[in-house]
């Protein structure tokens, strides 16, 4: 099937690794221009040497707790690439864990800061480009948690939840415009996020990683029914259809790729 995206220009962050890297390859080998970002204590420099046989992409490190730098990213990728047509914003933390009683404030606005207002001004950067173009793609990255919440991880569940809803009051707003805004949920994908979680598990529980994942699926997620975490090309794939052309009227969904992880029809 032909994406009909050859030639446009993509911006990807959260890029450095995990899904957000994938979908840099797959947009890359649909001969879209893609502009990678991540903070600057990230892998860019080694995901851009990865990825650069594939195609014409380029590196801007950017933090999306900081409007300026979100700014300075897309007046950067503008003037090399030109203004993106599709952005997918995968920059997220998992943020402060543990009994609820014990999280204070701070942790509760960091994980806000970064998973809910990151995605609040990658949006607002994004937008105008797009509709004064008459077509764009926005992908933000919610979680199956976002429609489950699990009590060990309610600021990460509550951030998630309020992407969702961000993407389809987004979806109303600019549809007209053809900008088109979505969101893909996944649901145990295996990237350094999930990887530092069952290295933890493993530990707690003095077992081996493969025997924590093991116990987490038969714990923690009983609706994934494939009983295997996810690969990010899993999800990549999800994504990058949904900022092709043949995704031309789907807007405002929430595209579920959890193996069944989210136990109910509704959403
Ligand atoms: P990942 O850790 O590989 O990717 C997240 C990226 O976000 C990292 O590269 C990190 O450096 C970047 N980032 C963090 N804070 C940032 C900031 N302030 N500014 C810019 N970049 C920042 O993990 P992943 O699993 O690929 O995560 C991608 C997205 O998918 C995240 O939003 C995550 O919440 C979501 N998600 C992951 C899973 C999973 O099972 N892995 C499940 C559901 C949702």
């Amino acid at each position: 099937m032909d994406l009909g995206i050859k030639g446009r220009v993509a911006l990807v962050t959260g890029a450095d690794s995990g899904m957000g890297k994938e979908t840099a390859r797959l947009l890359l080998e649909e001969g879209v221009r893609v502009a990678i970002s991540d903070r600057t204590d990230s892998d860019l420099a080694q995901s851009l040497a990865d990825l650069q046989s594939l195609g014409e992409v380029i590196a801007v490190e950017a933090d999306v707790t900081d409007d300026k730098s979100v700014r300075a990213l897309f007046a950067e990728v503008a003037d090399r690439l030109g203004a993106p047509d599709i952005v997918v914003n995968c920059a997220g933390v998992t943020g402060a864990t543990g009994d609820f009683l014990e999280v204070d404030d701070k942790g509760w606005l960091e994980t806000l800061d970064i998973n809910l207002m990151g995605a609040v001004r990658v949006a607002r950067a994004a937008i105008p480009a797009m509709r004064a173009r008459k077509w764009g793609r926005l992908i933000l990255i919610g979680s199956e948690d976002a429609e489950q919440p699990y009590v060990d991880e309610l600021a990460y569940c509550a951030s998630k939840a309020g992407l969702l809803n961000l993407t389809k009051g987004l979806s109303k707003a600019y549809g007209c415009d053809n900008v088109l805004v979505n969101s893909v949920s996944p649901a145990f994908i295996a990237t350094p996020m999930t990887d530092k979680m069952m290295e933890k598990r493993a530990q707690e529980k003095g077992v081996s990683f493969d025997e924590a994942i093991d116990s987490f699926l038969d714990e923690e997620r009983p609706g994934m029914t494939l009983h295997r975490r996810g690969r990010a090309d899993e999800v990549a794939s999800a994504i990058v259809f949904l900022c092709s052309e043949q995704a031309s009227f789907i807007n405002g969904a929430n595209l579920r790729v959890d193996s069944g992880s989210v136990q109910t029809m509704a959403g």
